[in-house]
């Protein structure tokens, strides 16, 4: 941290345009590409602003005849929709708002207009624990925002027109937004559209038209070097199965747990589950926090429980976990 390969000074020290520091995002860049397997007409960009900035982004860069299709599977895509309405003609086609987003809408072709600008959809819903285990049928350019999911399953680049991710849950510290997108989708932003928000500017620039977040960047550099040294995103999906198996196995095990997902929408990266009583779900978070097991609250729209198991958490982490709720559930069943 304080002394990077012997120069006297910390990353965070050095100016953007070091030699140093252009290796760093270089490398940074290629270890994205090959463990993603992103096609070479695809651009990576490393960004700030968060999943956030993206929602304004996307519509701004990929406006055309000026109409999309959003899935609405939660409140991120909700917002995402939401913000491009603001510059577009945001279509809802299909959403599972009905049962409070407890699973992913099961479309064929003709929901889609094949003729929309690009189709969005939220590939991990963090909030409510549902994950699209296939890919939308359209024709429409695909734009996904994986803030949620990154790196912890294989996707097949070359199906999306545009993947999007805050760095936070599975590559680095926040202040880093990573952009995959097709060459095609760069050069056409809204004239309107600030200079640093057009990918225009940024894939000339590799990423280097102003500062960006040089600590992040560094950090999720040694991230994507650890991942390979893992076995690449395919032994992180094998990983992640596991852990989720784990989980959910306990949860369909027992009478006293339950989840309100079909298995085959549940996420592999929010594992939701609930006790029969909201006074017991909050006795279980509190219990939890006391042995080491935190962050189990519910969203606040939701209740319950939420298992975040992301890349970073080993099995053992789960396994603790599931050992924790037999023990409640011994203590507390009636
Ligand atoms: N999309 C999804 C799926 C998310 O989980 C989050 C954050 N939890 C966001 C968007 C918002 O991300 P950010 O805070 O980076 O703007």
């Amino acid at each position: 941290m304080l002394d990077y390969e012997g120069s006297g000074m910390s990353v965070m020290e050095m100016t953007h345009r070091s030699k140093t520091f252009l290796e760093i995002i270089r490398e940074a860049e290629r270890l994205l590409r090959e463990l993603m397997n992103v096609p070479l007409n695809y651009k990576i960009l490393f960004l700030q602003g968060g999943a956030t900035l993206q929602f304004s982004a996307v519509p701004m860069n990929l406006y055309r005849k000026g109409k999309a299709d959003y899935i609405i599977t939660g409140q991120w895509a909700k917002k995402a929709a939401d913000e491009g309405a603001r510059y577009l003609e945001a279509r809802c086609v299909s959403t599972s708002k009905d049962k409070n987003f407890t699973y992913i809408p099961a479309d064929g072709p003709e929901a889609f207009d094949g003729d929309a600008d690009y189709c969005h959809f939220t590939t991990n819903n963090t909030v409510y624990g549902t994950r699209f285990a296939s890919l939308p049928e359209t024709r429409a350019p695909l734009v996904a925002d994986m803030s949620s999911c990154i790196l912890s399953e294989v996707y097949d680049v070359s199906k999306f027109g545009l993947i999007y991710a805050g760095a936070q849950k599975n590559i680095g510290p926040a202040g880093l937004t990573v952009v995959i997108v097709r060459e095609d989708l760069i050069g056409n932003a809204l004239p309107s559209t600030p200079l640093i928000l057009d990918y225009k500017t940024h894939a000339d620039d590799e990423s280097l038209h102003n500062t960006p977040p040089t600590y992040a960047v560094y950090i999720a550099m040694l991230m994507f070097r650890w991942l390979k040294e893992q076995g690449g995103v395919a032994a992180m999906q094998r990983q992640n199965e596991a852990k989720a198996k784990l989980l959910y196995d306990c949860i369909d095990g027992s009478s006293f747990y339950e989840s309100h997902i079909a298995p085959r929408d549940r996420s592999l990266m929010n594992i939701l589950f609930f006790t029969r009583s909201e006074e017991l779900d909050k006795k279980f978070v509190k219990e939890a926090t006391a042995e080491g097991l935190v962050s189990l609250g519910g969203y606040r729209t939701v209740g319950g429980m939420r298992a975040s198991v992301y890349n970073a958490m080993p099995y053992e982490g789960v396994e603790k976990l599931v050992g924790f709720m037999k023990d409640f559930e011994a203590k507390n069943s009636r």
